[in-house]
């Protein structure tokens, strides 16, 4: 195992890979920059905010991404009660976190409808478009001209939204640039310690807990071990205590947005239920989604690590060429064996959350027993082999499985990681050269750092900020 396990108590280093996510779709996160080459997100057509005529959004405009982040907290142990913790607070739109701006569908609907659309909806719509372009910039930032030209709104309701949001304390002017033969030009950057999000990743035999501020960077960390077979109860009250201890040194007078959990599959994302977790059954009905939101006094939402792990790429994670369209799988070997599916740009949960249980397909019809009750699933070959400490034969296993993926989807890369793949330098391109060898496509070790599914935990949070969706509710919290 590597040495991720015995760290507890990580303060995130510069050069995590941060970055922001462009979207709880998965779509790659754009590099820095990228925003300007790369046509802005479509503003709506139907007037708001005294919106000029737009395109439409339908299609793929997708508000961008920064990547890359830097973190810059610190954690350890002591200190006082959160202080952000639990304020829940308001979003751009003054909304509560629970009902948060950009509510994917409404706002797909409200975008693609040319009658009877909710104004609300659309300026949040566009608020949105404007916050996502400005994580995208990073510290570049951009003016009330640049926001206008790249969301197709008048200037006039990019001052209006840009005016909100800086009372908000969301965008902060940051000095001014020269512009070509007129006036210098006022810079707009995203402020982005006005909100945070904390992310938790449940694993079988670890628990990670970070915080994120609005670019997605980790400015806070905790790993230690976890028995995901202690019991629904003591799991989420050990999750909830490393929660407070982050928030308690990482956060204190920060306002934190709720909270995203993320564990192995399968689960139920629009219910927040999680199922029967391979080998952990006596979870299967646990509303784990619910449970948190109540003991954390905060808003939450529960997603597969696989997915999440998705969530939490960065478009320079998926290589040489990637779009944000593109189709991928990426497969994580730790605990066990599941894929976080991006198919055209955006996750495939499944109708009932079942997709990406990769894991259990069945190879070898008389093969050994699995954890969920079938014989021969890859999941069960693969760590068998694992165990024995034959890691080439677990690759080849990996991938046939990966074969098999692409021949059924048609995907355009697969991506690596888990914390078998990343264990070392030298096991971690075996999987490579092996799995390539078979899929027949790209395939690489996917970046993202220690705590890549957890910060797409996080990501599922902010993502309605920028537009993006969250896989279920965010369970608003009682009490706030
Ligand atoms: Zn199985």
């Amino acid at each position: 195992m590597p040495s991720l396990k015995q760290r507890c108590c990580q303060s995130a280093s510069k050069g995590e890979n941060g970055g922001v996510g462009e979207n709880s779709g998965g779509v790659p996160r754009p590099e820095p920059g990228a925003g300007r080459e790369r046509p802005g997100p479509a503003a709506a057509e139907v007037a708001a905010d005294g919106v000029q005529s737009g395109r439409t959004t339908r299609g793929r405009a997708r508000p961008g991404g920064g990547s890359g982040g830097t973190g810059s907290g610190a954690t350890g142990p002591g200190g006082t009660a959160a202080g952000g913790a639990g304020s829940g607070g308001t979003g751009p739109g003054g909304k509560a976190p629970g009902q948060p701006p950009g509510s994917g569908r409404a706002v797909a609907a409200a975008a693609g409808s040319r009658g009877g659309v909710n104004l609300p909806v659309l300026r949040e719509h566009n608020t949105a478009l404007v916050l996502a372009l400005l994580r995208s910039a990073r510290d570049r930032g951009l003016s009330r001209v640049g926001l206008a030209a790249r969301t197709g709104l008048t200037p006039q309701a990019v001052s209006k939204i840009v005016a909100r949001l800086r009372a908000d304390g969301l965008v902060a002017e940051a000095g001014q640039r020269a512009s070509t033969g007129g006036k210098p030009r006022t810079v707009l950057r995203l402020a982005p310690d006005a909100r945070h999000a904390v992310g938790i990743q449940l694993d079988r035999d670890e628990l990670t807990v970070v915080l994120v501020d609005l670019y997605g960077s980790v400015v806070a960390a905790r790993v230690t071990p976890l028995d995901l077979g202690a019991g629904a109860g003591p799991v989420v009250e050990r999750a909830a205590g490393e929660v407070e201890a982050l928030l308690a040194t990482g956060a204190r007078g920060r306002h934190v947005l709720g909270v995203g959990v993320a564990m192995p599959g399968p689960l139920d994302h629009a219910a927040g239920v999680t199922r029967r977790v391979t080998r952990f059954p006596e979870w299967d009905g646990y509303p784990l989604r619910d449970a948190v939101a109540a003991r954390l006094a905060m808003p939450a939402v529960l997603d597969k690590d696989t997915n999440a792990g998705a969530l939490g790429l960065e478009r320079d994670d998926l290589g040489p060429g990637a779009g944000p369209g593109d189709s991928y799988a990426y497969l994580h070997l730790g605990t066990g064996l599941g894929a976080g599916l991006v198919l055209d740009g955006a996750i495939h949960r499944g109708a009932r959350t079942g997709a990406g249980e990769f894991g259990h397909q069945v190879i070898e019809l008389d093969g050994p027993e699995c954890g969920c009750g079938r014989r021969g699933c890859i999941e069960a070959l693969c760590l068998a082999a694992v165990a024995r400490g034959d890691l080439t034969e677990a690759a080849r296993i990996l991938g046939v499985g990966a074969a098999n993926l692409v021949a059924l989807l048609d995907i355009d890369r697969v991506l690596l990681g888990g914390r078998i793949i990343e264990s070392d330098e030298a096991v971690a391109e075996v999987f490579v050269r092996e799995v390539h060898r078979r899929a027949g496509i790209p395939v690489a070790l996917a970046g993202g750092g220690p705590y890549l599914v957890a910060r797409g935990a996080a990501e599922l949070v902010l993502a309605p900020l920028f537009g993006g969706t969250t896989p279920g509710p965010l369970t608003p919290a009682t009490g706030i």
